[in-house]
């Protein structure tokens, strides 16, 4: 479509779509059938504020190549920083950060494995196999010393979890204490709800629980197999997520000498360098009689990591609520701003702009500031607007502000997180995963109603997304939380366009220098997205209790603990 065609395309969008259902402003109201979930009229008007060209601007400024890609506790991450304080500052948000300030400092050490670094599996018989450095294995020191060795048996734990109230574990109580365990990402599969959720991927599936669970054992090190299928990304992905430096929160706990990813190839090669079958392993894998097999392989490990202590910011804003009785609790809406930065190793374009990921939820989150701090009158309850940092290192940054948050967690009701909000037009479908497990989901069900919007449920429960963006950090802590995301349906496209536009982006873009801002991009969808929240968000805050988990729900416990 040329771009003045595409342009008019787009106003016709805006003014067709772009608003919701019910009336937003004064004089028709009156006339009109009222919204089912009654907003106040400075909520509407506030709502009616919100335009996809807000977002547009921030966007293309937070993936500017001047931003250097937004690295956590690089310049270009700080700069990123400042600049979404400024915006707080300019709409009169009160500092929700330390000292009085936008800015909570987050501790953290990068660490990157340098070249010296020695890698190689020694079968019982036959050659060792030194690894090639991110083509075979991705590796990283999480006990966060300059140099480690390791000189250890691999034992074959299958899916590495221990889940009782599945009646699963892998581990069957096999000391595997100093050993290096070779593990599948994922969880058995299953069609049973029951079962670890069936389709759907559970916290055990994930490989921060296997690192996690592994070093709980006393284990040194983990070495996950790579499979395209099992981990729903490609090798890319893994590749460019664990090169470079990485970051994490001081370590204050058991951790592995050697969290790694290997090559499916090599995996396949280990094995039957071990006399074994992969694939038959893998099958092996799936039965709940497994038992752990020790390889008679070693891995010989030289670790060699340069440290590096530094700090980055999340940003943090507050709009105090209007009721002196209910302003000590608060609605939050969080968004990341880092990205991968520059890759100096790379050749060619080596800054990971991130416009998808995440600038347009730094641009929706923005921009719900601006109308929340710019309506004429407020919410009861008070409103958190952060900005994190570190998410794609392991979400480190809302994990951080998840434990010290600037209202205590058993008093927020209610987080709603944006990532990565495709700018393709106006979305006729909502996703919400893990709002149908929170009290608030009756609300969600009606407003998405009165926006014309279809839930759609999680494409893919299967990748387990629930637990890879920052909501997850709140519902770690009790809080209930999910993200709002566009579905794959989107106005004059069919579902298969949507899906393919999705596939694309993960195959072309997603965590990749082409995550770049384009002038023909539309946000209408990201505006949408906007509203949706907002008038979700000021419906949170002013209803007459805390917002809760559903009985029996992974996160009621840690609700319960905090209130
Ligand atoms: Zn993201």
């Amino acid at each position: 479509m040329p771009a003045r065609v595409r342009t008019i395309f787009v106003l016709i969008l805006i003014v067709c779509l772009g608003l919701p259902a019910w009336p937003v402003s004064g004089a028709s109201a009156s006339k009109a059938p009222k919204p089912s979930i009654g907003l106040p009229g400075a909520a509407y008007a506030a709502l009616e504020t919100i335009t996809p060209d807000h977002i547009r601007w921030h966007v293309r400024y937070l993936s500017h190549d001047l931003l250097e890609g937004r690295g956590t506790g690089q310049r270009g991450g700080d700069l990123a920083a400042e600049y979404i304080a400024t915006q707080f500052a300019e709409y009169g948000l009160k500092p929700a950060g330390d000292h009085g300030s936008y800015m909570q400092k987050v501790p953290l050490v990068g660490i990157t494995t340098l070249p010296e670094t020695q890698f190689s599996l020694v079968p019982k018989q036959g050659e060792p196999m030194n690894l090639k450095p991110l083509d075979e294995y991705v590796a990283f020191d999480q006990t966060q010393q300059p140099q480690s060795e390791v000189d250890a048996d691999i034992v074959f734990v299958g899916y590495g979890i221990e889940a009782p109230e599945y009646n699963w574990d892998d581990y069957k109580g096999v000391d595997v204490r100093g050993k290096v365990l070779l593990m599948l990402v994922n969880e058995p599969p299953s069609d049973d709800p029951k079962f670890f959720k069936g389709k759907a991927l559970t916290y055990y599936g994930r490989w921060t629980y296997k690192y996690e669970e592994a070093a709980r054992k006393g284990a040194v090190g983990v070495m996950l197999v790579h499979q395209t299928a099992m981990a729903s990304y490609p090798w890319e992905v893994v590749r460019n997520s664990n090169s470079g430096e990485k970051s994490a929160l001081k370590v204050d706990g058991p951790a592995l000498k050697v969290a790694s990813w290997i090559h499916y190839d090599v995996a396949a090669k280990l094995a039957s360098a071990s006399g074994m079958n992969l694939e038959k392993m893998m099958h092996d894998a799936q039965s709940r009689d497994f038992h752990p097999a020790n390889l008679g392989a070693k891995l010989k490990a030289h670790m060699v990591s340069k440290l590096r202590n530094f700090e980055s910011n999340n940003v943090v804003a507050i709009l105090p609520g209007s009721d002196h009785t209910l302003a000590d609790e608060a609605i939050i809406y969080t968004a990341h701003y880092d990205h991968f930065g520059i890759r100096p190793d790379m050749t060619g374009d080596n800054i990971f702009n991130g416009a998808e990921d995440n600038a347009t939820g730094c641009g929706v989150v923005l921009e719900l500031a601006r109308a929340f701090a710019g309506a004429a009158s407020r919410p009861r309850r008070s409103i958190i607007f952060a900005a994190v940092t570190a998410e794609e290192q392991g979400l480190l940054g809302s994990q951080y502000l998840g434990k010290h948050p600037p209202v205590p967690a058993g008093k927020i009701s209610l987080d709603l997180n944006y990532d990565d909000l495709p700018p393709l037009g106006a979305p006729e479908e909502v996703e919400v995963s893990g709002a149908e497990r929170t009290t608030f989901y009756p609300s969600v069900e009606a407003m998405a109603k009165e926006f014309r919007l279809a839930i759609r449920p999680d494409a893919q429960p299967q990748a387990g997304h629930f637990y890879r963006s920052d909501h997850f950090s709140f519902a770690r802590v009790g809080v209930p939380a999910f993200s709002i995301g566009e579905g794959v349906k989107y106005k004059g496209h069919t579902e298969a366009w949507g899906m393919q536009q999705a596939n694309d982006y993960v195959e072309k873009r997603y965590h990749q220098p082409s995550d770049e801002y384009h002038p023909e991009m539309d946000f209408t969808g990201d505006s949408a997205m906007a509203r949706f929240g907002f008038a979700l968000g000021w419906d949170a805050a002013s209803l007459p209790k805390l917002i809760g988990w559903q009985k029996g729900d992974e996160f009621e416990a840690a609700r319960l603990k905090s209130q």
